[in-house]
């Protein structure tokens, strides 16, 4: 009686332990599905590696499905499908990976591999049936794979929009081809190391349910730095003016009243030099339009070569310019203003041949000096730089004035 008891009880524990085989399984097909809804959402930022990364998700999907009903379905679907969708699945995320920060494909590459891990897998299911091998070819892939990963998202550090958004990918894909290497060498040397995947053990169940973390994992980074890649974006776009690249209105006067505030409180120097390119007016006239903003675009990145890091250069309107000089006194910005305008002449000089006109890039600044006072507003110290500017208009342009010289000629 109480062996027939035992067995029932022990029958029962099987079936359950089955049971949890196939809702993990499920579970991992179902997370992979969620987050290839997600992903589809992105698809029309036209980012690249998107498409990679719902393939991946994709076929993850398929393959836990596959794994889930293994014992209902014949081998070659719970097997080399099963298999051949899971490597897939993680060739495809680094794909997505390589896509996304411009580096050749090497689909070929990749395809091949993923061809040979599968026909290893099926040598090792029909010609020498061995289920550690098979774990060993899957989790050393896998492991290459993320390993793979991590050293694409860490090489392309220049690239980065979010620290964390990066860290957290490159982190997360060492930490799955750890959990692979670890997986494999455990199946390797342990003796109670399970004998298939749906084994109902507790070992078999906790690498199970690891599994099914793995695609969410590699694919929440990738989803964070799509998103840190569009807030940069939408970032500048709002705070650049589109045609140069300066900052725009609205962004140079919010950094102006950070660096007054600084500027107080450390009892610095602040000082603002406007910019003004000479009879533009005159040089659309003569040349058009496009090639008027082409001068702009080559004075911006003028001023660009030749400012300090911490200098903030901003476009207030038209073909007028300004630069905020954080810790600079009057004198050090009127003589990096006078750099400047000499520093253009002798690119002129450069480019063009002597004795040959220098056409529409021929132009030539007018700029105006102030220095933050006391009582001064933001919009005070534009007021006066503005008034030292338009004086060098009137003594004939291609100068620099300082608002010391402007109040010596009125007094
Ligand atoms: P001055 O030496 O006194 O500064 O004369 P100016 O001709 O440079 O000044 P004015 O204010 O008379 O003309 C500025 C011109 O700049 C008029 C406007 O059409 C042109 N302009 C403003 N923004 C742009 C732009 O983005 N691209 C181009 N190509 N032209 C622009
Ligand atoms: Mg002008
Ligand atoms: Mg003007």
């Amino acid at each position: 009686m109480c062996s027939i008891l035992y067995a029932t009880f022990m029958t029962l524990q099987y079936e359950r332990t089955m049971l949890s085989t196939l809702f993990i399984m499920l579970s991992g097909a179902v997370l992979c599905f969620i987050l290839l809804l997600v992903l589809l959402s992105l698809c029309r930022t036209g980012a690249p590696g998107v498409k990679a990364w719902c393939v991946a998700n994709g076929l993850s999907m398929i393959a836990f499905t596959l794994y889930a009903f293994g014992r209902q379905l014949p081998p070659v679907l719970s097997y080399e499908l099963a298999n051949g969708a899971c490597l897939g699945s993680v060739a495809a995320v680094l794909v997505g990976y390589r896509h996304f920060f411009g580096y050749p494909l090497r689909l070929g590459l990749t395809s091949a591999s993923v061809l040979c891990a599968l026909a290893g897998v099926t040598v090792y299911h029909y010609v020498y049936p061995s289920f550690m091998l098979r774990t060993l070819i899957v989790s050393a892939f896998y492991a290459t794979c993320c390993i793979a990963i991590g050293l694409t998202v860490f090489r392309a550090r220049a690239a980065w929009t979010s620290r964390y958004a990066y860290l957290f990918s490159g982190t997360m894909a060492f930490v799955v081809a750890f959990g692979h290497a670890a997986r494999g060498v455990a199946q390797a040397v342990l003796p109670s190391a399970p004998a298939s995947l749906l084994e109902p053990s507790a070992w078999s169940l906790t690498a199970l349910s690891a599994s099914t973390f793995v695609m969410p994992v590699l694919t929440l980074g990738p989803l964070m730095i799509v998103h840190s890649k569009m807030i940069a974006k939408y970032e500048y776009a709002a705070n650049r003016d589109f045609l140069t690249g300066a900052l725009s209105r609205r962004a140079f006067w919010e950094a102006a009243a950070r660096e007054i505030e600084r500027a107080r409180r450390v009892g610095r120097g602040l000082t603002l030099l406007t910019i003004d390119v000479d009879h533009f007016k005159r040089i659309n006239d003569t040349y058009g339009h496009a090639e008027g903003d082409e001068v702009l675009k080559d004075m911006v990145l003028a001023v660009e070569r030749r400012m300090r890091s911490i200098d903030y250069f901003g476009r207030i309107g038209g073909e007028e310019f300004a630069v905020l000089m954080p810790d600079t006194s009057l004198e050090g910005a009127a003589a990096a203003a006078e750099r400047l305008r000499i520093g253009l002449a002798e690119d002129r000089a450069s480019v063009q041949p002597q004795g040959h006109a220098a056409g529409a890039r021929d132009y030539t600044l007018s700029m105006g000096v102030a220095e933050l006072r006391m009582s001064d507003s933001f919009h005070d110290l534009m007021q006066r730089a503005d008034a030292a500017l338009y004086r060098a208009k009137e003594r004939g342009r291609n100068q620099v004035v300082c608002e010391a010289a402007l109040e010596e000629a009125l007094a």
